[in-house]
């Protein structure tokens, strides 16, 4: 069968679920993970085709696609700041708006210094494996209260390279903050928390709401900025001297989080929007 023509089938059956730019990405992806072929060799070739056999992988895809299951799980991988991740129905599928997090404490990160870093909640260990690759001298630590989620986050350090210490605990619980930690410092503590408020979830994409981890997005409605409020508690005591606290946030707490920094005493507070022109990160350097 002729990739063109599989490209089409694909189309027909899922642009009325997708955008046809996600059907796009979706096809490429599948073409270059089961027969290698990239996005410009179907554009220049044509007359490219698949046999019957390669073919399984694509109706079987388009089957799950149908039913809205991530592409993602689906190939048991993704790309992340130019990097390959595995990923899982344990952890989050890494997205766009962290990337921008990532991109943000890299420019702050003077890249002759050795820094000492702290991911609180991995999960696919995304943001630790790029700033580890990216901040060749740093010392990365990465925390993850599933040990599920940090079994994926080591998957990815091998995969990319990258030395990182794991930390199975729950950050919630400050018993155990002087037992995992002790005399370690950092100069850089960043977190992706859950932050999906349950009245939200009604506006969620079911392919979101229905494959991945609630553990990693919900919190109760009633106490959203929980783990913030812990992160930046334990920041005050865990962060070295000018070092700076960064978060993903929901986009409707923006200014509830910059209060929640000033109260807690951080300074250079920076609230910044992601490229849909959300408020998705804040920062502040802590005396
Ligand atoms: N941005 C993610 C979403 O909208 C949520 C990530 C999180 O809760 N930390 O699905």
């Amino acid at each position: 069968m002729l990739i063109k023509a599989l490209k089409e089938l694909f189309h027909k059956e899922l642009d009325h679920i997708y955008g046809p730019d996600e059907v796009f990405t979706f096809f490429f992806m599948l073409t270059e993970h089961y027969c290698n072929i990239s996005r410009l060799d179907v554009a220049l070739n044509t007359n490219l085709s698949v046999t019957t056999n390669e073919q399984v992988p694509f109706f079987k895809a388009l089957e799950l696609l149908k039913q809205q299951k991530p592409i993602q799980y689906m190939l048991g991988q993704t790309e992340f700041f130019g990097l390959p991740f595995k990923v899982d129905q344990n952890t989050l599928i890494p997205r766009p708006e962290t990337e921008e997090l990532v991109s943000l404490i890299i420019e702050n990160s003077k890249p002759s210094k050795s820094h000492s870093i702290l991911d609180i909640g991995t999960g696919s260990g995304c943001i630790a494996v790029s700033l580890a690759k990216n901040l060749t001298d740093s010392n990365v630590y990465a925390l993850d209260v599933s040990a599920k989620a940090i079994n994926v986050a080591k998957q990815n350090a091998r995969l990319n390279n990258v030395a990182i210490t794991f930390i199975e605990a729950d950050i919630l619980d400050p018993s155990i903050w002087d037992k995992q930690f002790k005399a370690l410092k950092f100069d850089t503590i960043v977190s992706n928390p859950p932050y999906v408020r349950e009245l939200e979830k009604q506006f969620m994409n079911a392919n979101v709401l229905e494959n991945e981890p609630h553990l990693a997005l919900f919190v109760a409605d009633d106490n959203p900025l929980i783990f913030y409020k812990a992160i930046t508690q334990f920041a005050t005591r865990y962060l070295n001297k000018n070092g700076r606290l960064y978060f993903e946030i929901n986009e409707y707490l923006g200014e509830d989080m910059v209060t929640l920094l000033q109260e807690y005493g951080f300074k250079n507070i920076e609230l910044k929007q992601d490229i849909f022109g959300k408020d998705r990160m804040v920062s502040g350097i802590i005396n």
